[in-house]
């Protein structure tokens, strides 16, 4: 599991929790499902009358910025006591894939 990466904006430094496309899209049904059960009214007044999209993972919440231009989280980007929001963040890097293969030992 990796959701509790971090990372920032490079435009104005927010600072996001780095999560997957595929963890991403996993929030947006659910959060869809409890929106759809609400009251016109109150999906008006909480959310603006807009449910969520995937959109809202690929932005900066800050400033809109595309998650293009994120880079790592660094000590000392974040100030204390931040609401921390998350964001699509898989690094500009092919796919790493860890595999847990034990040594075998030969046996005689
Ligand atoms: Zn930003």
């Amino acid at each position: 599991m990796s959701e509790d990466r971090l990372c920032t904006c490079n435009k104005c430094g927010w600072v996001h929790m780095a999560v997957t496309r595929g963890y991403a899209a996993q929030k947006v049904i659910e959060f869809n499902q409890y929106y759809d059960k609400l009251s016109e009214e109150k999906q008006q007044n909480f959310y603006g009358g807009k449910g969520a999209t995937i959109g809202i993972y690929e932005r900066c919440f800050s400033c809109g910025q595309t998650d293009e231009d994120f880079r790592p989280f660094k000590e000392g980007d974040c100030p204390g006591g931040v609401t921390i929001q998350p964001t699509i963040y898989e690094g500009k890097k092919s796919k790493e894939e860890t595999t847990c293969e034990t040594p075998k030992s030969e046996s005689p």
